[in-house]
């Protein structure tokens, strides 16, 4: 039976976890949950799933919160270093989830990896403590999943480069204009899956790819101008590897987080799951178009930040973080978000990264620089 702590629980890839644990009770066992403010879910989850721990971050939703006998503990640190759960899944969103992480990986517990804000701030810390602490970090975003596999787990050698796909989201084949009219309604609205706000409009930006790359950049330790982006609307193959002979491994399946999500829970083994087999004389036809880096610039400022690297991915998160509210409050239109991180970045005088304090400082600079410049 595995221990499983999951933070972020009532969002789009806690809940997803949550229907893993539904259909295999004598696999998993959720021992520790937390959710920011929607607290009704919360409470059915904790009634449903009895935690023994507990913690929800809005002070307001706090107090409505029926605990059914678990224990409220006062932070997310506090809450993954509990005695119990061998593995934590970070389904939580943004910058929030990196000290947890670390936290999680300084008592030597494995993590389940879906939060990729985590690995843009703060990359190098995180994997360089979790080879230190022999702590897995099992990706759960689709691509990362498919090409740990296509890596035989990471232990392929001979690997030449990484290609990740990207549906190309809500806005896919749209030009410069048209991205001048759109709404948060058009944007919100992605054609092959459903997830939670702020991984929507990042993908309608391409900004979801950007992290992506520095994402895979740390998880699999390769230059990332070894790292392709290849639009590809069909979201059927999740990502591929290249091998110096040319060879390229892919994974495909239909897409549906339930796989990844349960392969880093159930490593190495692939258990049956709720997705339908892959069909494909159905499907027909696999496409891949260049990404248009004019239209969708956030790619381009995600490779540089990556490149440059230091603390610039961090702020150039942060600044995104903030940029994404905005423009789902209406205060910004949707080709603001580029040109603010862009100008946020310009504003931003660069720093060396040694710990985690540095980084939620430069976190903390962008949102108040990117601030000053909306108003
Ligand atoms: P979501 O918005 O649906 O859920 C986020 C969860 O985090 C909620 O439970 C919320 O209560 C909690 N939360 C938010 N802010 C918090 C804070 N400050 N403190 C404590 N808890 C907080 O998000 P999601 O779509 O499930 O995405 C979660 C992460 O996984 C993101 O980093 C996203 O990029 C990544 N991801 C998601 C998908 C997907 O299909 N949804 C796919 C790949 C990667
Ligand atoms: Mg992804």
């Amino acid at each position: 039976m595995k221990e499983i702590i999951i933070i972020g629980v009532t969002g789009s890839i806690g809940t997803q976890t949550l229907e893993i644990v539904r259909m295999y009770p004598d696999l998993f066992k959720v021992v520790g949950v937390s959710c920011n403010s929607q607290i009704d879910s919360f409470n059915k989850i904790i009634k449903e799933f009895s935690p023994k721990y507990i913690y929800v971050a809005n002070e307001n939703a706090r107090r409505n919160c029926s605990a059914c006998g678990a224990l409220m503990l006062n932070s997310l640190e506090e809450l993954v270093a509990v005695p119990e759960g061998q593995i934590v899944v970070t389904a939580i969103v943004g910058v929030a989830g990196l000290s947890p992480t670390i936290a999680a990986i300084n008592c030597g517990k494995d993590i389940a990896l879906a939060n990729k804000e985590t690995l843009v701030a703060g990359g190098e810390i995180v994997m360089s403590l979790a080879r230190e602490k022999k702590v897995n970090i099992f990706p759960v975003d689709s691509e990362h999943s498919a090409i740990w596999q296509c890596m035989e787990y990471g232990r392929a050698t001979d690997v030449k480069g990484i290609i990740l796909t990207a549906s190309g989201g809500s806005f896919r084949g749209k030009s410069r204009d048209d991205l001048a009219e759109v709404t948060i309604d058009d944007a919100l609205c992605h054609p092959t899956w459903s997830m939670g706000k702020k991984v929507t409009i990042d993908s309608a930006t391409l900004m979801n790819k950007g992290l992506e790359v520095i994402e895979a950049m740390h998880l699999f330790n390769i230059s990332i101008d070894n790292i392709d982006v290849v639009i590809h609307r069909e979201s059927i193959i999740h990502s591929l590897v290249t091998y110096n002979d040319n060879s390229v491994m892919a994974e495909l399946s239909n897409p549906d987080m339930v796989l990844p999500i349960q392969l880093a829970l159930s490593y190495p083994a692939k258990l049956p799951s709720r997705v339908a087999p892959l069909d494909l004389v159905s499907i027909a036809n696999l496409s891949f178009e260049k990404p248009d880096l004019d239209a969708f610039r956030c790619l381009s400022i995600a490779r540089e930040c990556g490149r440059k690297g230091g603390l610039f991915p961090a702020v150039m998160n942060g600044a995104n973080e903030i940029a994404v509210q905005e423009f789902l409050s209406g205060r910004i239109g949707f080709l603001d978000i580029a040109s603010l991180v862009q100008s946020t970045l310009d504003a931003f005088g660069g720093g060396k990264v040694t710990c985690i304090e540095d980084i939620m400082a430069a976190d903390l600079s962008a949102r108040k620089i990117i601030t000053s410049l909306i108003k």
